[in-house]
């Protein structure tokens, strides 16, 4: 996903400037301030994994606790080879604005290791899995730091994870210990679709305030993983036409519309969105700057920069992606009466679920789908509609606005709580 074009841009930096700007909006405490400019603790942990020849490979993995004012940190787990120390740091800090914003009682903590997974057997990611479990098992815990899926993880490695952290600490099963499980290990319904479905209330929201009909709308996504395609899927479902959706190979287009079910099985089959028929093939690049109502970007960082965000056409950029959009292409956005519905807020619909799972985790008690999903859209909208009344009061665009609603909750827990020792 032109990551190596885009690799310069510091996501760390990023969200120090996003900080910057809500700090300046709020007035905070330059002590204040400096307290949420540093992740509390990050930890890099070396891992030896003995891979299928027989040679002993070391692998760099980290885990980085932004804040926990307001509750067990809480984040996804990453495996890509582009992953960094900062990066890791930066979505550490988006998780605790996240959290915040959906107003659920967790703070912010990220993990990831540098690997290429598509380049790893089976036993080898199970091993790297959980000698990266066992690595930070002291630091994460049911009631400190509750990890997650995030990029080219899912509920095969939350098992493994979930298991060494049970067999290391007591060795009784504790499911609270991680969160997008499978369900036969304590996962929870609908989690799997959380952050698709989370992002299509979000867009619902926004389209009722831009006064547009969703049964109106094209939609163009890039990136057709795990949230991307439930995305797609779900603002299908609410009348939108999916036009374009791309993966790290390139994409397709069909301004008549694509059939999603038909792409995703086309996906499952070739492990590609690219030759589905009666499509054309378009890059990346393309993709974003499509005529269409509602972009998605939901693959990597940084595709939405200064270069380009003067050519985005859609009236709605809904974020399924971590931090795709850099503060100068924000700016270009704003101007152009572009309504970004920042990732903070679009897919925190799957944190949000993680939340549920872990509640029903602690009581060994579990809920039906329908309830997961009808507590997911009274907290996604609650959560839009609070970012929403934000924007306006204070004259800003929404991810100003996020920032500034979950700097003002954080703030609020750090004073009360103190400082001690
Ligand atoms: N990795 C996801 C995110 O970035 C989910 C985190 C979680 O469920 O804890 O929001």
């Amino acid at each position: 996903m032109s990551e190596s074009q885009n690799a310069a841009i510091n996501p760390f930096e990023t969200a120090l400037k996003q900080l910057d700007e809500a700090a300046k909006l709020i007035n905070l405490d330059k002590g204040l301030h400096e307290v949420l400019a540093h992740p509390k603790r990050v930890l890099t942990v070396s891992l030896p994994v003995k891979m299928d020849n027989g040679e002993i490979k070391v692998f760099t993995g980290y885990r980085s606790q932004h804040n926990d004012a307001r509750g067990p940190y809480k984040g996804g787990i990453r495996y890509h080879p582009q992953v960094t120390i900062d990066e890791v740091k930066a979505l550490s800090m988006w998780m605790t604005w996240k959290c915040a914003i959906a107003d659920i009682p967790y703070g912010g903590g990220k993990g990831g290791i540098i690997c290429n997974p598509k380049e790893m057997s089976v036993g080898e990611l199970e091993r790297l899995t959980r000698r990266y479990a066992y690595a930070i098992a002291d630091i994460i815990g049911p009631r400190t730091d509750i990890p997650a899926p995030d990029v080219y993880t899912g509920g095969r490695e939350m098992a493994w994870i979930m298991d060494t952290y049970s067999a290391l600490k007591g060795n009784y099963v504790q499911p609270e210990i991680i969160t997008g499980k499978p369900l036969a290990v304590g996962g929870s319904l609908g989690r799997n679709e959380a952050t698709g479905r989370g992002l299509s209330f979000t867009v619902r929201e926004a389209a009722k305030k831009l006064k547009v009909n969703m049964k109106n709308t094209t939609v163009a996504v890039q990136g057709f993983g795990n949230a991307g395609q439930f995305a797609s899927q779900l603002v299908e479902e609410l009348g939108a036409t999916v036009i374009a959706a791309s993966d790290s190979q390139g994409g397709v287009y069909n301004k008549n519309g694509i059939n999603v079910a038909s792409l995703r099985k086309h996906k499952e089959k070739t492990r590609a969105v690219g030759g589905f028929s009666g499509t054309k093939s378009i890059t990346n690049e393309e993709l974003l700057e499509l005529d269409c109502t509602i972009l998605i970007p939901a693959a990597l960082e940084n595709q939405i920069t200064a270069k380009n965000a003067g050519n985005i056409k859609a009236k709605i950029v809904a974020e399924a992606a971590n931090g795709p959009t850099t503060p100068e292409a924000d700016d270009v956005l704003y101007k152009n009466k572009i309504l970004v519905i920042p990732d903070v807020l679009a897919n925190g619909g799957g944190v949000t679920v993680s939340y549920f799972e872990w509640l029903q985790n602690l009581r060994r008690d579990y809920w039906t789908e329908d309830e997961v999903n009808q507590r997911l859209d009274k907290n996604v909208t609650k959560a839009f509609l609070d970012v929403y009344e934000t924007h306006e009061k204070y004259g800003v665009n929404m991810r100003k606005a996020s920032t500034v609603l979950a700097v003002n909750r954080v703030v609020e827990a750090i004073k009360i709580r103190g400082l001690w020792p």
